[in-house]
């Protein structure tokens, strides 16, 4: 990232960005982008509320947009039945971070997200969302300072003016499948996300 504000980030610089090893192994930066409500016509420049998961899947990567994946399908599902009306959907990592061998995912590591920290701070320069729902540890950690997600689960912090609500990543429901911990987490995530859309209206009348 080069001078000037963020306000003028050149996405083309975000979207060869190397500043870290998963610049040797992903097939494409993703970058965030906006959700709306199928009713719901998107006002320029507007941003109510922003959701940040943990780093791209093996879909996001190969797609190149966030949460379009499994877990990301359920996230959506549950943003309507929330009565969210507008959402910008990201990840605190931009790139896929690969399991052992090439498989599956893996949590980014510290160093990761801190050479990725410069294209997130980016994304809340540009949106300015007042309320910020972060969802899994790798998202929860940099601002709640928490070793796990069950100490601040449903929990809200201010911190920069901005209001930022912990809440598991939907993926956590996917591997809980059937069981009622499954169950439980899918109603505390839709919870959550009430609650920050609840906080959105609030700051916004
Ligand atoms: S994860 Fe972030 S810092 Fe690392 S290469 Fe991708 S965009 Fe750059």
């Amino acid at each position: 990232m080069t001078g000037g504000t963020m306000m003028d980030i050149d996405l083309s610089e975000a979207l060869s960005c190397q500043r870290c090893p998963l610049s040797q192994t992903r097939k494409n930066v993703v970058w965030g982008e906006m959700w709306t409500a199928p009713w719901r016509k998107h006002t320029p420049g507007e941003c109510l509320l922003m959701a940040v998961a943990e780093a791209p899947g093996h879909i996001e990567d190969l797609t190149a947009r966030p949460l379009v994946g499994s877990a990301g399908k359920i996230f959506r599902r549950l943003l309507l039945q929330a009565g969210v009306e507008v959402c910008y959907l990201t990840n605190r990592v931009k790139c896929n971070p690969p399991g052992l061998g090439g498989r599956g995912n893996r949590r980014p590591s510290s160093e990761e997200i801190d050479s990725c920290a410069p294209w997130f701070q980016a994304e809340l320069d540009i949106w300015q969302p007042s309320v910020i729902l972060l969802m899994g540890i790798t998202a929860i950690q940099p601002v709640f300072q928490s070793k796990t997600v069950g100490e601040v689960i449903g929990k809200s912090i201010c911190r920069g003016g901005r209001i930022w609500v912990a809440t598991y990543h939907p993926s956590y429901i996917l591997h809980q499948r059937g069981s009622e911990i499954g169950k439980r987490a899918e109603q505390q995530i839709l919870a959550d996300i009430k609650y920050a859309w609840w906080l959105v209206q609030r700051k916004e009348s």
